[in-house]
């Protein structure tokens, strides 16, 4: 999966089109994820003898095909790349400015070379 948690991401398909927002959660299982404030459900909790009704707002997955990461560099929906670290690990960097995705993931410790 290419999204991340926090990712920033613009809504290409659906009721939501053209909306942005970050990821909050992601289901891996089904290929979706849940973006903060958008593609917004509404329950009705039938009331009780104990309890009131109520209504609750929650945010509903979304297909992760119908969204795309939107660059930090250059603010712009980008698709996503990969580039080889020197420590083997794969890196995700947008395919428009080539910069890395994963502004989370800036390691402050320095390798020291023997
Ligand atoms: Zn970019």
């Amino acid at each position: 999966m290419k999204i991340k948690i926090s990712d920033n991401v613009l809504i290409v398909a659906g009721k939501e089109k053209g909306k942005t927002g970050k990821v909050l959660k992601i289901l891996k299982k089904n290929g979706k994820i849940v973006v903060e404030k958008l593609n917004i459900r509404t329950r009705h909790i039938k009331k009780t003898p104990q309890k009131a009704g109520e209504i609750i707002h929650y945010e509903a997955p979304m297909a992760v095909s119908n969204v795309k990461i939107i660059c930090p560099n250059c603010s712009k929906a980008v698709r996503v790349g990969y580039k080889l670290l020197d420590n083997a690990k794969k890196q995700r960097v947008c395919k428009k400015c080539d910069q890395s995705l994963d502004r989370t993931e800036v390691t402050t410790k320095t390798t020291r070379k023997s």
